[in-house]
This record gives structure tokens, C-alpha cells and sequence, in this order.
């Protein structure tokens, strides 16, 4: 079959030089990916940038108007992490829309691959963590209350919390939240997602695997998804500049072959995104970012990834 890969030109940002976020990492990703072996079983699809009426299930219209017309103040810049430029403002326009057309794809596909999202960290007010809207949340809300499915799982192994999404869903009931992270990282406060697991730094990867099976386990008792949105963050990696734990590329494979393989047994659709990654390596850290798309591949068209 062929894997839906969303992206679009426009969704890398201008930064300054040494910036700790990859300004090219969405452009390095695409240029890695159709130039790969896996090109030839995946389809391309552009997103349209998100609209007014959509995000305001997610943000608060102030906000959006900020983002929209620069009108951020430096605290809030600041908190964001990246500094507001037009071409930022579309891309997020574009992203969110990206992982929303993500989730219709795997919904009618049974798995959908974004080549961006998990912007996690973005409240309803306010951006953090280089996140501007929260991708996730704006998936999740506008695909249930456009009637396209009834309860949707978001599982975020991005080994930052997801504080951004849990609070944004967390009076939805059609939507479960589920974070494995870091517990020293960033955000210094949390927000309780449905469920949380936290982990210490010095966690082996056979005990990191067995956490994410059992998060699996619970949460599919908690709730039968008719759609999953899968954050499949790379910033748990040994090598990664914000990151805190010591996981290999070999081992974040095998994570996402999990995921992916359980819910397929059930038949529950899955949305990917990317999530975190930090490197100043950008083959590396496109490399990092890939190791989803095999696992799809892998899953969907039992094509082993070639190493
Ligand atoms: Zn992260």
C-alpha cells in the first residue's frame, strides 16, 4: 500500500545562526525520505493553511490574532522560544492544518505520516517551547467534532511532557492523553495528562520499551480510539541536545514498531507526527526523524528497513 506523507515547502522557518531548534529539519526530513527507498511506496499530500474557524476550537482568538499579525510581546516571544516572522506565522497555519489532514489520511488509510507536528508544548494562549499552536489538540478537537470519529488516543513519547495538549483536551472525554517523558526535562511544571508516565534519566531502553508497552495496555483499557495520534518524538536519543535520556536510534525503532504494530492489530487507524529532535547534525538528525517512516513501511508493507 501506498503511506500518505504530509508536508509542505513553506514549513521550515528563518532562525539565527546556532539556534537550538533545526530552522531546516521538515526540508531535511522530505529531502532524506524521497530520496530513500520507502519514496516509491508513499504518496505526497500538501496541507492548506489552517483557518480562524478551526483554531479557535483550540486557541483563544486573542492569540491567534497575535500570532497572525506579530503582535507578540518579547515575554511572549521569549517564552516561545522562536522569534515571530511571517513565514512562522504561515507555517503554523500550515503544520496544524498538516497533522489535521494527517488524521483525515489515516483515518481512510489506516496510517498517515506527518512530516512535521508535535507541537505540544503550545497552550491555549500562549506558544512555549518553540511550539505556536498545539497540532495535536487542533487534530484531535476538529476531526471529533466534525463527526469524522468519536474518541480519539494521543500517545506523545516526545521525552518532553506534553503540558500544552493535556490541558488544552483535558475536559474533552472523547480525547485521552497519554505522555511518556522525562521527568527532569522541560516543562519544569507539568499538567496532568489522563496518563502520565515519568521517567528517570538513567532508564535502561529494554525498561524504556516496557514502560511504552504498558502505557499501551492502560490506555487501551481507558479507551477504545476509533483514531490514534501518535507523537513519535526523537529527543529521547543519546545523542540529542535537550534531551535527557540515553536511548539508541536502534531501540527508538523498536519503539515505534511497537506502537504501531499494536494498534494495527486492532485495526485503529494512526496519525504519526514527528515531534522533538535537536542535533546540529541535520543528516543526523533527519535520520533520527525517518526511523518512524520505516517502522510504517515496516508495519504497513512488512518492508524491513535496510541497515
Ligand atoms: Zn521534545
Amino acid at each position: 500500500m501506498k503511506i500518505p506523507w504530509i508536508f509542505h515547502q513553506e514549513y521550515d522557518i528563518p532562525l539565527p545562526k546556532n539556534h537550538r531548534f533545526s530552522s531546516s529539519k521538515f526540508g531535511d526530513l522530505y529531502t532524506l525520505l524521497i530520496d530513500s527507498e520507502l519514496a516509491k511506496d508513499a504518496d505526497v499530500f500538501i496541507p492548506t493553511p489552517a483557518k480562524d474557524s478551526k483554531l479557535v476550537r483550540v486557541h483563544t482568538r486573542e492569540y491567534i490574532n497575535k500570532i497572525k499579525h506579530g503582535n507578540l510581546s518579547v515575554e511572549e516571544e521569549k517564552v516561545l522560544g522562536l522569534p515571530w516572522s511571517k513565514t512562522l506565522s504561515r507555517r503554523s497555519y500550515l503544520a496544524v492544518n498538516g497533522t489535521y489532514l494527517t488524521s483525515e489520511l489515516a483515518l481512510s488509510n489506516g496510517i498517515a505520516c506527518h512530516l512535521a507536528g508535535g507541537t505540544h508544548h503550545a497552550h491555549s494562549s500562549y506558544g512555549s517551547g518553540f511550539c505556536v499552536f498545539n497540532d495535536l489538540a487542533y487534530a484531535a478537537k476538529n476531526i471529533i467534532s466534525e463527526g469524522k470519529c468519536k474518541k480519539i488516543l494521543i500517545i506523545d513519547c516526545d521525552v518532553h511532557q506534553g503540558d500544552g495538549t493535556a490541558n488544552i483536551c483535558k475536559n474533552d472525554n472523547n480525547i485521552f492523553t497519554c505522555s511518556i517523558h522525562a521527568s527532569n526535562n522541560f516543562p519544569t511544571v507539568k499538567v496532568k495528562s489522563d496518563f502520565d508516565i515519568a521517567l528517570d534519566d538513567n532508564i535502561s531502553e529494554s525498561n524504556y520499551l516496557k514502560k511504552v508497552q504498558s502505557a499501551l495496555n492502560i490506555c487501551s483499557k481507558e479507551i477504545k480510539p476509533d483514531l490514534v495520534l501518535y507523537d513519535a518524538g526523537v529527543d529521547i536519543h543519546k545523542n540529542d541536545k535537550l534531551g535527557r535520556l540515553n536511548i539508541s536510534s536502534k531501540y527508538i525503532l523498536k519503539r515505534d514498531l511497537e506502537v504501531l504494530k499494536f494498534f494495527r492489530k486492532k485495526d485503529v487507524p494512526i496519525a504519526t507526527v514527528i515531534g522533538g529532535g535537536y542535533s546540529n547534525d541535520n543528516l543526523e538528525l533527519a535520520e533520527r526523524h525517518s526511523l518512524i517512516f520505516y517502522a510504517a513501511n515496516q508495519v504497513f508493507n512488512h518492508k524491513k528497513m535496510n541497515t
